[in-house]
């Protein structure tokens, strides 16, 4: 189930959209970051921990979308953390009384019958500006910007030189944007890439949210892709990006939708004069 991607660093992907928890083993147990998504392979994680002697003594949410903030009570009742905004965005969506429905509502059918949905987003802000995860562990620098959703973090585990990029840099999953009342999406997205550029010399593995798991030249060249992505959607041009089109995986086609979706927002964003150059 769990695999080891560096010296201390454990991941487990995810049958639903290749989704990856990753496991930092620390002094007195381990922290979580997106936990998983069934609550079969959650089970799986906390069985294998319990082998392992290594309890969960803390969990990260990378960004408030419903794919990384799930959890099991098998997992133990650590705390869990997500940068302020990441919290205040979820609290806000929890407090729709009707809130299951809508996520209930995203399920694919494959594992609508297994997402536990019960303890799903309870994590506790860290103040603005926090730069490490409290946790007696390797050091964990969070790298928060706004691509993809508010108050999203990206985490460089520094000793073990692993980027946990959350919902960036994917061979399966184009770049996909914050359309929900962003001022500048684009800008956001090219910002967050930036950060992440700053900081690659500094890691050997990276860690997609979805995706394969790659090395450092493949964290260069999901930059370079997810940029000329970003600036084709900017420039209204056919993005060449082999994760639309003929050359998607096969089962990944639904990719080409959302990129359709996003070009005809951003197009109709141009018109209206709110979102230039
Ligand atoms: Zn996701």
């Amino acid at each position: 189930m769990l695999r080891q991607i560096a010296d201390g660093v454990l991941a487990h992907e995810s049958e639903f959209i290749q989704s990856n928890a990753v496991v930092v083993q620390g002094k007195a147990g381990v922290l979580l970051i997106d936990a998983g998504i069934t609550g079969e392979e959650m089970v799986a994680i906390a069985d294998d921990l319990r082998k392992l002697n290594q309890p969960v003594v803390a969990g990260f949410s990378t960004h408030p979308h419903w794919d990384h903030l799930l959890w099991h009570a098998k997992l133990g009742e650590a705390p869990r953390y997500g940068t302020a905004r990441c919290a205040a965005d979820i609290k806000a969506f929890l407090s729709d009384p009707s809130w299951k429905d809508g996520v209930a509502e995203e399920l694919p059918p494959e594992v609508a019958g297994d997402v536990p949905l019960d303890l799903l987003g309870l994590i506790t802000g860290l103040p603005a500006g926090t730069t490490q995860i409290p946790w007696d562990g390797p050091q964990v620098r969070i790298f928060e910007h706004q691509a993809h959703a508010p108050g999203h973090a990206a985490l460089l585990i520094e000793e073990r030189r692993v980027l946990v990029a959350g919902d960036m840099l994917s061979d399966v999953l184009i770049p996909m944007l914050d359309l929900n009342d962003t001022a500048d999406p684009i800008e956001d997205y090219l910002a967050a890439l930036r950060l992440l550029e700053g900081v690659a010399n500094d890691a050997d593995v990276l860690v997609p949210g979805h995706g394969s798991i790659g090395g450092a030249d493949q964290l260069r060249a999901r930059i370079d892709q997810d940029r000329a992505y970003v600036q084709a959607l900017r420039e209204g041009h056919v993005p060449d990006d082999p994760r639309i089109g003929p050359s998607a995986k096969p089962g990944w086609e639904w990719v080409g939708d959302v990129h359709a979706w996003q070009a005809q927002h951003i197009a109709e964003g141009n018109e209206r004069g709110g979102s230039p150059g």
